[in-house]
């Protein structure tokens, strides 16, 4: 009777992911298992085993979270169910943990435990937020695997991967998407100016709204002003008068109309808040706040009434998001950007740019927070303790006899509306 090959190796599945025992901490988002893998037919059934794995917020809040796998056998040959199998672990800064055979743990602050077929691995807080992904490998013969240490050689078979990622619902060290950038400035502008307008009829007279919340035209004089009718209001915001437009108001010097839109603005805050270190919630949350302030939600880069005050002249004006003001402001910007010193004309033309370019606009004023600061500079350290007092004089400077900043009451209420907005409360670095 003839041995089906087949039939024979596949007693000797090597499935590493059989079981992901999942809980509470994190959901797999798609799982792939391989089916069988043996050395023998490893070309014919190359499967390898796939599966992602998310965190959810709250768990990247908690110090550390457990990650099971089951593992069936790893090898025909091996007494343990995961018997030369390896473990590498890649952080998103690329460095590498390997598994040590000898001490059956990965040498770093994630713990590896092996019990019974079940490799229990501990994900501190740290890890959850930096791992890219966990690579099972296993070795064919025995030669060279009890000792290994570092990389693995190319002789071990590559059989599965397990990719880590955080659940991104907050923009800690992430990008705005369009879609996320629209929403936000739509809530924050449905937020703002918020008023009640008395309605009239179209000759002008006042309308009236009974208890049914029906309106009474205004020529039933019969039925007004009875008790239990009231003056017909609609609540009227600022989305209602101005939806998303931005950069729009006509000044003498405003945003290039083909940079005019929120694609172009999520594209450079991105760009900006990553090069100047805004890159946590809370510090996005206070920079778009004072820039909302200073920019007139988003309408205008350009101060129409300068302060007399101004070093280098009129000329040096207020400009960008959080209008970059003074000679000496814009030339430190310049020399960031192009690292020389201008002379005073590339100066003078250079200014009236930071109000036209939307790349400009955004980088002059992340450059500013960064850098800058009206008295100490890196104003990320003032957002970071939530400090809208000192965020705003850093921004609009400090005043005579401890007066409040410009707008102040603006800034607090536009920070607060951001906070409900990005629902801060889940941000996995709120302290
Ligand atoms: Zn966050």
């Amino acid at each position: 009777m003839a041995i089906n090959f087949y039939d024979y190796v596949s007693s000797y599945d090597f499935v590493p992911f059989a079981e992901l025992q999942s809980n509470d901490d994190f959901k797999v988002i798609s799982s792939k298992q391989s089916s069988l893998i043996s050395t023998a037919i490893k070309e014919v059934y190359k499967k390898k085993s796939e599966v992602t794995i998310e965190f959810k917020p709250e768990t990247i809040k908690k110090e550390k979270t457990i990650l099971k796998f089951k593992l069936k056998q790893a090898h025909q040959y091996a007494s343990d169910p995961d018997g030369y199998l390896r473990y590498k672990l890649t952080a998103v800064n690329g460095q590498v943990f390997v598994s040590n055979y000898n001490k059956k743990e990965i040498e770093h602050d994630l713990g590896v435990k092996r019990y019974d077929g079940i490799v229990e691995i501990v994900f501190s807080k740290n890890l959850m937020q930096s791992v890219k992904y966990i690579d099972f490998y296993y070795k064919d013969n025995t030669d060279a695997w009890l000792d290994l240490k570092g990389e693995l050689p190319d002789s071990w078979e590559h059989c599965g991967r397990v990719t880590i990622g955080a659940a991104s619902t907050c923009y800690c060290n992430r990008g705005f998407t369009e879609e996320e950038m629209t929403n936000i400035l739509t809530q924050l502008r449905k937020s703002d100016d918020v008023h009640y307008e008395i309605q009239f009829d179209k000759s002008g007279n006042t309308l009236y709204i009974d208890k049914e919340g029906k309106v009474i035209s205004s020529t039933d004089t019969g039925r007004r002003p009875p008790e239990a009718v009231d003056k017909y209001r609609v609540q009227k915001n600022a989305f209602d008068k101005e939806g998303i437009n931005i950069f729009d108001f006509k000044m003498e010097e405003k945003i290039q109309s083909k940079d005019a839109n929120i694609n172009t603005l999520t594209d450079e805050l991105n760009k900006a808040f990553e090069k100047y270190q805004i890159n946590t919630c809370i510090r996005k949350i206070h920079f778009l706040a004072q820039s909302y302030e200073e920019s007139q939600r988003f309408h205008k880069t350009y101060e129409s009434n300068p302060i007399s005050t101004l070093s280098g002249g009129e000329h040096y004006r207020g400009r960008g998001l959080l209008q970059l003001t003074h000679d000496y402001n814009y030339e430190k910007f310049y020399i960031d950007l192009f690292k020389k010193i201008p002379t005073e004309k590339e100066l003078d033309n250079f200014a009236s740019r930071v109000s036209k370019e939307l790349h400009l606009a955004v980088f002059g004023s992340a450059f500013y927070w960064k850098n800058i600061g009206s008295l100490k500079g890196n104003i990320s350290q003032f957002a970071d303790k939530d400090d809208v007092l000192t965020v705003s004089k850093e921004i609009n400077g400090y005043k005579k006899n401890n007066a409040l900043p410009n707008g102040y009451e603006e800034r607090v209420r536009y920070t607060n509306e951001l906070k409900k907005i990005f629902k801060y409360e889940k941000c996995i670095n709120k302290k």
